[in-house]
């Protein structure tokens, strides 16, 4: 992390969804740690997430601050922003990390899942960006990171809606780095392949019942087949991937779909 990139970051106010678990909370201790002032998001009540909130602000100086709100729902995506705003300033990075897997043949996908994902993952996006645009526009700067995946690129079977949702999302981060590209303003996709997760530490789980293997041979043979450096990627790097894009290395880069995957899209 270039202190150049501290520079761009520090003092602006970041809004990172879904940043509880995972990758969000390695970006919102990556953002902390570069001296943004950070509003956290999950669905959890907030005294059971004084812990986490706690870990974040130890990250490094940036104020930190949380709303539970379900981002499936329009409206929740509108006040979270609202709040953001009232309490930290209108966000000048947006990280649209949320998000919810589900795996299951086509013909067997439940409906409600399909909605779920398609509105967790890909309209809260656009409701986000749509409320925090005019101010990053009018202040001319802003940065719009998209969590997106390798499945925002190529397809898996059995994750329907994940990968129609993922292909999207990479498609709203163009249209929203056109749109903005004269202004001071990028928008990115970031598209991790595995990373090491609560989200994928539940799918070894349910794939080793289901197959009846030790979650040893799952993550070798199943999980880990397709990224060819058969790694697991770290919530720390997508941190400072966030980090370099908000900063002078990431000025030029925009309506890009940044693979992070160890090689996994390069087939
Ligand atoms: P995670 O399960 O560890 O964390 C998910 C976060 O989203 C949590 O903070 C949770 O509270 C929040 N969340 C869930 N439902 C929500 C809702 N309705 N409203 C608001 N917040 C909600 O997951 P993760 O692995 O860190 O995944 C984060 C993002 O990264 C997702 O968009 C996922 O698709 C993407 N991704 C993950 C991987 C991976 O290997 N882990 C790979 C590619 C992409």
């Amino acid at each position: 992390m270039s202190d150049q990139s501290n520079q761009d970051v520090k003092g602006r106010t970041a809004l990172v969804t879904g940043s509880t678990s995972g990758i969000g909370l390695g970006v919102a201790k990556a953002l902390v740690a570069a001296g943004a002032n950070v509003m956290v998001n999950g669905r959890t009540p907030k005294g059971d997430v004084s812990a986490i909130l706690d870990e974040i602000r130890g990250a490094g100086d940036g104020q930190v601050d949380y709303v539970s709100a379900d981002l499936s729902q329009a409206t929740e995506v509108a006040r979270l922003v609202e709040e953001t705003t009232t309490r930290l300033g209108a966000p000048d990075i947006l990280v649209n990390n949320a998000g919810v897997q589900h795996v299951s043949p086509l013909e067997d996908f439940p409906a409600e899942k399909w909605e779920l994902i398609i509105s967790l993952n890909l309209s809260a996006a656009f409701h986000s960006t749509k409320a925090c645009l005019g101010h990053m526009k009018t202040q001319g700067w802003g940065r719009i990171i998209n969590v997106s995946s390798a499945h925002g690129i190529v397809a898996s079977p059995f994750k329907s809606a994940y990968v129609a949702a993922k292909h999207g999302l990479n498609g709203l981060t163009k249209v929203t780095a056109l749109e903005a590209a004269e202004t001071g303003v990028t928008c990115n996709a970031i598209c991790p392949g595995y990373v090491w997760t609560p989200l994928v530490a539940k799918q070894i789980d349910d794939q080793a019942k289901s197959h009846n293997i030790p979650k040893e041979d799952v993550i070798r043979d199943i999980i880990l087949k397709p990224q060819p450096n058969k790694q697991f990627a770290t919530v720390e790097e997508i941190g400072a991937l966030t980090v370099f894009l908000c900063g002078m290395g990431g000025r030029s880069i925009t309506g890009a779909s940044l693979p992070v995957d160890g090689g996994w899209t390069a087939h």
